[in-house]
């Protein structure tokens, strides 16, 4: 069966259409183009049609003149794709597809799939070595050097390799079929090659409370009501990284639950179009520079990153794409590998971005005429030493990785929740040195349209020139990148979202001290100092 949804079985995701081979064919309701997922004939199944995504293009297509009911500044908007407050960031998506193009980076951007040894993006990969974790990592900086900002693509596939071992887990442990629907929905994934947002975070309330103690019950994502053919869920998820650039929504709990907590106790996936769910776009500094008509102003005019609230009102999902319902036992961990992959994750993007910084602090310190003071380049050593030091960090975790029971491939949980703790704090410092470096034009230059003035023009030429030899125009636009990373659009993705994404400073603090065995460090101490009790 080529592109299979589960065993075929017809849900209320699917909707029967009649292909043109008078066979049924199951697409998706609210399909993605063309897409084709099995066909099925007097003769039997016939070969699918399908729109393949194989590059940035195609990528764009698949999500236009679909229907999802979407948010932006206050107005309902059909096409996101060609939206310039959406565009910049559904570029950033794109070039996961564009760089595949490149033979340069076949190993690191593909690998073969474990279920059906096809080739296919790394993004949809289930880790099987330390090698897959090791690529992964580097796959991410090459990403992040090449758009500068986030490009949203892995939460899904951090999604899919936690519920990958919790479900075969869940399985042994309560006689589920989790693991085997989970495969299932990888495949149709990998054949297909979708973008699939994880969602995690709910929207809490009161942090005081537990899920099942807010005083609105939708607080926590939770089922509202279940049947023979699926389950019904409510609820909301914030900060969703590329949720109007997925295809699919891949749901998971936002925290552990206890035993009176079973309806939050939730994954599951849901096409992003399913009746029901409303997107909302998050806001980010200077961002309406992008309607503007001013790239100079917006610095990084061709990439970007998105964050929205995903808002589920009764949202139908058939079983064979729900992967935990109730196991309460089993959500505490689907949070803390998610959680883990994705720490490991910002030793990769951020440090691709960081790379970018680096180089954006030698340049102007060249425009400027400093490049040879010492203190300029001793900063720069402190930028690479600090970058370099998360990248290790994500290697490390990587290296260290175990095998889990499913067979997949775990990272180790204290190195990755060490190297996302630095990263609540490298790239701040990092983003510092750029700024002293830089100098405070950064945030006091013109407008792009003073440049364009004939009249003005010519003075902030002669005015705002650095070296010569160097296009004043050169040295505005290597400042508006800058600004961009450290003060606007990008600081969204670089800054709040290194503090923030992937779990706050401090619930690593919490899996640090949790993780790290003190009273085996303690006994080491007391061997040394002959301490007898
Ligand atoms: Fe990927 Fe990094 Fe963005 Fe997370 S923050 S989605 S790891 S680029
Ligand atoms: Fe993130």
């Amino acid at each position: 069966m080529t592109g299979s949804v589960g065993e075929g079985a017809a849900t209320a995701n699917q909707m029967p259409r009649k292909g043109s081979n008078g066979g049924n064919i199951w697409a998706l309701a609210g399909a993605y183009g063309e897409y084709r997922i099995k066909v099925e004939s007097g003769s039997g199944e016939q070969e699918a049609i399908r729109m393949k995504l194989d590059s940035p293009a195609s990528y764009l297509d698949s999500l236009r003149g679909w229907e999802r009911r979407v948010f932006i500044r206050g107005e309902r908007v059909a096409n996101t794709v060609d939206h310039p407050l959406v565009r910049p960031a559904l570029n950033s998506v794109a070039e996961t597809y564009g760089t595949g193009q490149d033979p340069a980076a076949e190993e690191i951007l593909f690998a073969r799939s474990h279920l059906t040894g096809a080739r296919i993006s790394r993004f949809a990969h289930i880790h099987h070595s330390t090698e897959d974790l090791v690529n992964k990592v580097l796959m991410l900086r090459l990403m992040g050097r090449r758009t500068g900002t986030c490009f949203q693509r892995c939460v899904g596939m951090d999604g899919f390799n936690a519920l990958y071992s919790v479900t075969w887990e869940c399985d042994q442990a309560h006689g589920t079929t989790y693991h085997r629907r989970l495969k299932d929905y990888l495949g149709y994934v990998q054949e297909e090659n979708l973008v699939v947002d994880g969602a995690m975070t709910d929207v809490k309330g009161d942090r005081g409370l537990r899920p099942g103690e807010q005083a609105d019950p939708d607080i926590f994502l939770r089922v509202v009501e279940q049947d023979s053919r699926g389950i019904t869920v409510r609820g909301a998820k914030a900060h969703q990284t590329g949720a109007l650039n997925s295809h699919e929504i891949m749901v998971m709990p936002t925290t552990g639950m206890r035993e009176d907590e079973a309806s939050f106790a939730v994954a599951f996936a849901t096409p992003a179009g399913a009746p029901g769910i409303t997107f909302v776009l998050g806001r980010q500094p200077s961002d309406t520079r992008k309607l503007e008509e001013s790239p100079l102003d917006v610095g990084n005019p061709t990439y970007g990153s998105q964050e929205a609230l995903i808002i589920f009102e009764d949202v139908f999902v058939p079983w064979e794409r729900v992967f935990l319902c109730g196991e309460v036992d089993q959500s505490g961990k689907v949070v803390e590998r998610f959680a883990a992959f994705h720490r490991q994750s910002y030793g990769g993007c951020k440090v691709g971005v960081g790379d970018v910084l680096i180089g954006a602090a030698r340049l102007a310190s060249e425009y400027q005429g400093v490049a040879k003071a010492s203190h300029v380049r001793d900063k720069i050593v402190e930028m690479i030493h600090l970058n370099e030091t998360l990248f290790a960090c994500g290697l490390a975790c990587s290296y260290h990785g175990t095998a889990t029971q499913a067979g997949s491939y775990m990272v180790d949980v204290m190195l990755a929740n060490v190297c996302k703790q630095n990263v609540t704090r490298f790239p701040i410092e990092i983003a510092r040195l750029l700024q002293d470096i830089a100098g405070g034009l950064v945030v006091t230059m013109p407008y792009q349209k003073d440049f364009e003035n004939p009249e003005l023009a010519p003075q902030l030429e002669k005015y705002l020139k650095g070296v010569a030899g160097v296009p004043t125009l050169n040295r505005i636009k290597l400042l508006k990148l800058i600004e961009n990373l450290t003060a606007g659009c990008g600081s969204a993705a670089y800054l709040t979202e290194s503090i923030h994404g992937a779990g706050s400073p401090q619930a690593q603090r919490v899996m640090i001290a949790r993780l790290a065995d003190l009273d085996e460090k303690i006994e080491l101490a007391k061997r040394l100092a002959h301490i007898e009790d």
